[in-house]
Formats: structure tokens, C-alpha cells, sequence
């Protein structure tokens, strides 16, 4: 039980310190140390208030709670034999290992986008994605900042896919690391990606941090994770997506503002 307990701590503190290292230091960059000088590149021309901010971290650290679990559930079942994990490397070639990682990721881009298009379904969205959508001008922390139950869905990947295919944990690993980092640019709120990504002929195929941006602003479009495969395909990007974009780019390069002051009744409401 002792052992239990201290791999579950041990779980949640490494998940933790990863997220904070992903999301608070870009936190601290565009949003404390560099918030003047940057703003010029904010998606949305305001910043949400501290009441806001620690919703986003609270409900971000419950889900690092939930993802711990499922870890340990996955380490159970692994320990007694039930998954597809491999520990040796030289079980299965490099090439393998490449193409573990790149399934891995192509399928919960499948799986993200037909999830969320189901809790956004009105008979469950007020009771499990609506916490997220609190979110209507999202700073990193809001990236893991789900309702438990949704925690749940979003790592539900996980489990699916290590009685799906052969994986290392070093395959599981970069897909942590890849599906986190992307989350957070997601949610950072400031666009990075130069003007003209959206209509290039590779660049188009990836979203953008204006294109969830808008989701979480406008709620129904734009629901894909990394790729802009699934909402082309299915006919829900916003139309205005590619237009938006290069306003927040334009506006970046033309057009200098100092930072404004917090409207606080906004922020109440979480616009
Ligand atoms: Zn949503
Ligand atoms: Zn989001």
C-alpha cells in the first residue's frame, strides 16, 4: 500500500513539474515578463483577470490528479502482463519506434476531435466541457484546465493505445511531451506562427494558436487538436479563420499599443 502511495506521489509531482515547466514558464514570459512588449502578438486584445487565471490552474492541477491515476492504472496493468508496451528497444526496430510515435499522435488527433465534438453535444456539454469553454480568452494554464470527467476522456487515448500497438515508454514519452508542449502554444494566446501559415501548402495541415483561439471565443468551430485535417474534412473551420489570422499578424507588425489596463467586468464574465 506504502509503495502505492509514494508511486502515485511520485507520478503526480513529475506531472506536475512538467506542466508547470511547459505552461507557467511560458506563462511568466508572455504574460509577466515580456506582457508589454508582446501584447502587440495577443490573439485578443485584453487580458483575463487573476480569478480567471487561478480556475485555469486549479482545475488544470485536478486533471494532472486524474492523469495520475490513469498512469498508475497503466502501470498495473503492464506489470501483469495485459498491454502492448515493450521495454526492450531492440524488440522492435527504429523505424518502428517512429512510426509508434507518429500513430500515436495521428490517432489522438482522430480521437481528440471526435471526443470533443461529442461533449460538445448539448445533452452532455453543460455538465462536462463547459469548465474548459469557462475559458473564452485562454492563457496557458488553461490548457489541462478540464471537468474531471473530461480529464478522464482527454487521456483515454493513452489506455486505447497500449492494447492497440506495440509501445516504449520512450514512445509514450514524446507523445507526452509533444500532446503538452501543443496544448499550451493552444492556449498561450499570442500567435507565433508567421503570416501566410494557414494557406501554405504543408503549414495549412497544422492548426494554430488563433485557430483554438477561436474555439474557445466563438465555442462552435474549430475543433481539431494538431492537425486541420478532420475540420476541413467535416466542413467546421470558422470561415473567417484564415482572415482572423492575418488581422492578429498584421496588427502584430503594424500596429504598436501599450498595454492596456484590466477591465475587470470583462474579466468577471470571463470574456
Ligand atoms: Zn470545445
Ligand atoms: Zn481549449
Amino acid at each position: 500500500m506504502e509503495e502505492v502511495v509514494l508511486r502515485l506521489l511520485k507520478t503526480y509531482g513529475v506531472l506536475s513539474f512538467r506542466y508547470l515547466l511547459f505552461a507557467g514558464s511560458l506563462y511568466l514570459i508572455f504574460y509577466v515578463w515580456k506582457k508589454r512588449e508582446l501584447f502587440k502578438l495577443k490573439i485578443q486584445q485584453k487580458y483575463p483577470n487573476h480569478p480567471h487565471i487561478l480556475r485555469e490552474i486549479k482545475y488544470s492541477f485536478l486533471s494532472l490528479l486524474v492523469f495520475t491515476l490513469v498512469g498508475y492504472g497503466i502501470y498495473w496493468l503492464r506489470m501483469h502482463g495485459y498491454t502492448k508496451i515493450y521495454t526492450r528497444f531492440s524488440d522492435h526496430s527504429v523505424g518502428y519506434f517512429i512510426f509508434s510515435v507518429a500513430a500515436f499522435i495521428f490517432m489522438h488527433d482522430l480521437y481528440f476531435y471526435i471526443t470533443h465534438r461529442i461533449m460538445h453535444w448539448k445533452v452532455i456539454y453543460p455538465y462536462v466541457h463547459k469548465v474548459h469553454h469557462l475559458s473564452t480568452n485562454p492563457t496557458p494554464w488553461a490548457a489541462f484546465a478540464f471537468h474531471p470527467i473530461e480529464a478522464l476522456i482527454e487521456v483515454g487515448i493513452l489506455p486505447l493505445m497500449v492494447f492497440l500497438i506495440p509501445l516504449h515508454p520512450l514512445a509514450i514519452l514524446s507523445w507526452v511531451l509533444f500532446q503538452t508542449g501543443m496544448n499550451v502554444l493552444g492556449h498561450l494566446g499570442f500567435e507565433l506562427f508567421p503570416s501566410g501559415f494557414t494557406t501554405g501548402p504543408i503549414s495549412r495541415w497544422s492548426n494554430t494558436s488563433v485557430h483554438h483561439n477561436m474555439h474557445h471565443k466563438c465555442v462552435q468551430c474549430n475543433y481539431g487538436l494538431y492537425f486541420n485535417i478532420w475540420d476541413r474534412i467535416f466542413g467546421t473551420n470558422h470561415p473567417e479563420y484564415t482572415a482572423e489570422f492575418e488581422r492578429v499578424k498584421q496588427r502584430a507588425k503594424h500596429h504598436e499599443q501599450s498595454v492596456p489596463e484590466l477591465d475587470t467586468a470583462e474579466a468577471v464574465s470571463g470574456i
